[in-house]
């Protein structure tokens, strides 16, 4: 099974003439809203892959239609509290080139205690995964838990922070990043850590590194892409999906990048994530 320790967040969409400046206040001319966060968006693309996923996380009293849609795609929401903080959101300001400005607010998503990650690990065996992000709190106490059972730890060092990045990558087996992130770390680090890295790399496919191991590459599918958001999220929840269900590095890779090409070709995020038969189909030869 895989526990996913992951942001929740409400994307509100607003189509605008033109950025909002200061003091001005601005018609947008569309509005959608939808679930967002990296973790969510893990969760779900790992779900989708098959997987048994408990995501661990938290939202506000008043968002219960996020668990709804989570549950919909196959999350299990068990372990998701309601609290007194908002949801944690994002209100994203579209304009007419296409060009994002984006106000974050974290909220739940950093109410997450040790103690409550603790409650659910304590039901996890040793062939489980987690699955976690920067998006949230708790991560250390999440990830030295998680290393102690025998965890297998996939991490996604974004956005690209350094706490809890330092804290985290001690107990990494798995670290996936794209190339900005793995450029921050490189120029802040002086090099990539030693536990297995894979470097995401948009249309460029993907490469799979490891200590004294012949490095592993995967060219892109030819797909025409018409909304990459989450292609990352989709590669990192697809490849925990396929090493929790006993798959090598190589079918591993080829499952992610067949998943976020097709990803890429829909609209969306969590929305966007293929099921397993659609990952299936299009492998076939
Ligand atoms: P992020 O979304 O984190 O920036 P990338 O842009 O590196 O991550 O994309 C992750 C993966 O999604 C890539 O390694 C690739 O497999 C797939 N992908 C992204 N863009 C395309 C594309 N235009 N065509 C096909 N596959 C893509």
């Amino acid at each position: 099974a895989i526990y996913s320790l992951g942001s929740i967040n409400i994307d509100h969409i607003y189509r605008v003439p033109h950025h909002t400046q200061p003091g001005e206040t601005l018609a947008a001319t569309d509005y959608t809203r939808g679930l967002g966060g990296k973790g969510a968006n893990q969760s779900v693309a790992a779900a989708m892959a098959g997987a048994k996923v408990f995501h661990i996380g938290a939202i506000g009293r008043d968002d219960a239609w996020t668990l709804d849609l989570l549950r919909d795609y196959g999350v299990d929401t068990a372990n998701i509290q309601q609290i007194k903080t908002a949801t944690g959101h994002a209100i994203i300001q579209v304009d007419p080139s296409g060009e994002n400005a984006i106000t974050l607010y974290p909220g739940a998503n950093r109410q997450i205690s040790d103690a409550q990650v603790a409650r659910v690990l304590a039901n996890a065996r040793p062939d489980d995964t987690l699955l976690l992000q920067n998006e949230t709190s708790a991560q250390f106490a999440s990830v030295r838990l998680a290393a102690d059972m025998g965890l297998r730890v996939l991490y996604s060092p974004a956005p690209f922070e350094l706490t809890p990045l330092q804290d985290v990558i001690p107990f990494t087996t798995l670290l996936a990043m794209n190339e900005g992130e793995a450029a921050q770390m490189i120029s802040t680090f002086g090099g990539l850590p030693d536990c297995d890295v894979i470097i995401t790399k948009g249309a460029q496919g993907a490469e799979w590194h490891r200590l004294n191991a012949q490095t592993l590459t995967i060219p892109a599918f030819d797909v025409h892409a018409v909304d990459t958001t989450g292609a990352g999220d989709c590669f990192a929840g697809t490849i925990a999906a396929a090493l929790d269900a006993g798959m090598d590095r190589e079918q591993a890779l080829t499952r992610a990048a067949a998943a976020a090409a097709i990803q890429v070709t829909r609209h969306g995020a969590a929305s966007a994530m293929p099921s397993r038969a659609d990952v299936d189909e299009f492998l076939a030869p």
